[in-house]
């Protein structure tokens, strides 16, 4: 997988390939490859996609057993392609409340600017969305789980409603990765990744992934990528080709510290609740159960209240958990999140404050020692 069709040298990994101008013998040769240039492996021009592009996407259409997969510059474009291919002016889209910020933002400042109405739903309401499907709908976006809080929603019941409607369904799936959950056998027609997180799994590249079920679905997120201009990286897609081969057992290894690091957690006297799929104090815990096969690293605690002013020193005070933004690399990362300003269609009853967790792949006794001795600034 991942490196059939190319010739690369006798290398296990394939090289980066980089390349704008592709050369042609004949202008007969030129013109047959500009007329199938949207399609799938046609080497055409740089911007189109090369060898390396394509043994991505190939390698991830068939992780998702999806008809095609386009590879863009960042988790974010491939939410915005993906929207921008279903919608035009005048159309309405059901985005879920829970949705990565960005997104949202998205939504909310340039859907809206281009004609497009915005109205976002409770992710937990399942097949109570048909309800807001109105005759203008051309897709529900939707994330599994929600970002900063972690609700699982009903998939395959968003799904149904929708394709009774016959309205595109997209669900940014990042946090589980294809090796976790296919969206696409639970119903859902186009999936988007983040592979900056998982996918390339060392915090160092930028890059998007967008699979569809049908080849119809495909060839329409193409060319909506095409019409933008947008492409991925050459040493991004490299980054993600390599990234994919140790995947799974990354995974694995995320999966057992994020347990013991949970296990540690929820006896601490300053934490009020759990936000990780995999724990029963999380919405949705029992479609995690039937949906998924795994658990992530990346998770919420909510705090008691009263800890507001001393969990910043808590955090300040950690040494194996760095400071930033993305997740899903190698080093365990910590941050406050506030899910109160973003939510329209569900209010946010917690009182204490809410902290993010990307657990790495450090020791994890080394990662709940450091926690143990952070704890001490919430006494
Ligand atoms: C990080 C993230 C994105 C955006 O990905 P980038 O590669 O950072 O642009 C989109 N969706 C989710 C759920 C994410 O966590």
């Amino acid at each position: 997988m991942g490196r059939d069709t190319v010739s690369n040298g006798r290398s296990v990994n394939l090289p980066m390939h980089q390349a704008s101008t592709m050369l042609f013998n004949t202008l007969e040769e030129f013109e047959q490859a500009r007329d199938s240039r949207y399609q799938k492996g046609t080497l055409y021009y740089g911007r189109y996609g090369n060898p390396a592009t394509f043994e991505l996407e190939s390698m991830m259409a068939e992780l998702e057993q999806g008809a095609g997969c386009v590879a863009v510059s960042s988790g974010l474009t491939a939410c915005v392609v993906s929207l921008m291919a279903f919608l035009n002016a005048g159309s309405h889209v059901l985005v879920a409340d829970t949705v990565y910020g960005p997104t949202r933002a998205f939504c909310d400042n340039v859907l809206k600017q281009y004609g497009v109405s915005v109205t976002y739903f409770d992710p937990m309401m399942g097949e109570a969305l048909a309800g807001l499907i109105q005759d203008n709908t051309h897709v529900v976006f939707f994330e599994a789980p929600g970002s900063a809080t972690f609700e699982v929603p009903d998939i395959p019941a968003i799904a149904q409603v929708a394709k009774q409607a016959s309205v595109v369904t997209i669900l940014d799936g990042t946090w589980a990765t294809p090796l976790l959950c296919q969206p696409l056998l639970l119903g859902v027609d186009v999936v988007v990744h983040s592979g900056s997180k998982y996918i390339s799994g060392h915090s160092d590249a930028m890059l998007g992934l967008i699979v569809a079920t049908s080849e119809e679905n495909y060839q329409t997120v193409r060319k909506m990528s095409l019409s933008i201009g947008d492409r991925a990286g050459a040493n991004d897609v490299f980054l993600a080709l390599r990234g994919l081969r140790t995947l799974s057992v990354r995974l694995r290894q995320h999966a057992e510290s994020t347990l013991q690091c949970i296990e540690w957690l929820e006896q601490q006297p300053e934490v009020e609740r759990i936000l990780h799929p995999a724990h029963q104090d999380c919405p949705g815990h029992e479609f995690w159960q039937r949906d998924f096969n795994g658990v992530a690293g990346l998770f919420s605690v909510v705090f008691r209240s009263g800890t507001e002013n001393k969990i910043r020193a808590m955090i300040n005070s950690l040494e194996m958990f760095g400071i930033g933004l993305s997740w899903g690399g190698f080093e365990s990362l910590i941050l406050p999140v506030d899910p109160t300003p973003f939510r329209t269609a569900t209010s946010w009853n917690s009182v204490g404050p809410v902290v993010r967790f990307n657990i790495g792949l450090e020791d994890s006794s080394s990662l709940i020692s450091d926690l143990q001795t952070g704890f001490k600034f919430l006494k």
